[in-house]
């Protein structure tokens, strides 16, 4: 049976900086989808491609801590280099993502890549946030850096496409991010008249999001920038492009565990999210200047 379609919701009217470098359209929870209805997602920002232009300065955002989730970053357009206080550092280009588990709290800072900045050009990105089951909270901090070259591929016949599976398994193809619950997150580029059909089960929470390019999507036209959110019934999706397309799939088993959430910090109770800010406070997710 086919998936039903709960609402396709467009761009929400305002974008918000985040820092001064990423320009971001925030769907989760932002166009009304409650944190529970979407679990285990939280959070789904989108820079559609804007060119921020040639820049001396480095835009981006400084040291803030995370705490209690994952940060999904997924580059289409443009690079952002990311330090954080396990020492670790990297940089995210087109078609890379960098998976990172903040589980017991991190502290991290996100800004354009310096030769990207410097030249300017067009950037465009996708932030999502992944909640961590109760019991894998207090996993310590560590991420996953999955270039576009890792990722599983299924090709379609024809040149009419790819789908590139970062996490979870398409059509018996698995992708390479270790989750801590069930989640599947799929990068899709179709040609004008590319067609692809997948299964999801029905109680897993998923939407697609349309990056670029217009989309026939079980019988329902996605503009755009829009956001096809489904009910928790049927299974099957069919997307057929009618337009060049990038589309990202995400579908989760929601985890049915109570949310408490304070900006960077996702926990399960209030409690929890006070002492939360007294570690953060007190110095217990290390250093990052
Ligand atoms: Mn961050």
């Amino acid at each position: 049976m086919k998936k039903e379609i709960d609402r396709i919701i467009a761009k929400p009217s305002q974008p918000g900086m985040v820092g001064d470098g990423f320009r971001v359209y925030n769907y989760i929870p932002g166009a009304n989808i409650s944190q529970q209805r979407i679990s285990p997602f939280l959070l789904l920002d989108f820079n559609p491609e804007y060119d921020f232009g040639p820049s001396d300065h480095i835009r981006g955002v400084g040291v803030h801590p995370h705490k209690g989730f994952e940060t999904v970053t997924i580059a289409y357009k443009g690079s952002v280099a990311h330090n954080d206080s396990s020492g670790s550092s990297g940089v995210i280009n087109p078609g890379d993502v960098q998976w990172m588990t903040a589980g017991s709290g991190i502290l991290h800072k996100e800004y354009h890549e310096q030769k990207f900045s410097k030249k300017g050009g067009p950037f465009e990105m996708v932030q999502l946030w992944v909640n961590l089951p109760k019991k894998d909270k207090s996993t310590p901090a560590h991420y996953q850096a999955i270039t576009e070259e890792q990722m599983s591929k299924v090709v379609l016949p024809g040149g009419k496409g790819v789908v590139n599976v970062i996490a979870g398994t398409f059509n018996g193809t698995k992708g390479p991010a270790q989750t801590y619950s069930p989640v599947n997150l799929f990068d899709v580029k179709l040609k004008k008249d590319g067609e692809i059909a997948t299964i999801l089960p029905s109680e897993y929470n998923t939407a697609i999001l349309l990056i670029n390019g217009k989309a026939e999507i079980n019988g329902e036209i996605a503009n755009e920038h829009s956001f096809v959110l489904f009910k928790n019934a049927g299974e099957e999706i069919i997307i057929k492009a009618i337009e060049d397309s990038v589309l990202l799939v995400l579908s989760g088993e929601p985890l049915n565990e109570p949310i408490a959430s304070y900006g960077p910090f996702v926990m399960n109770t209030q409690q929890e999210i006070i002492e939360s800010i007294e570690e953060f406070q007190s110095g217990k997710f290390g250093v990052l200047n």
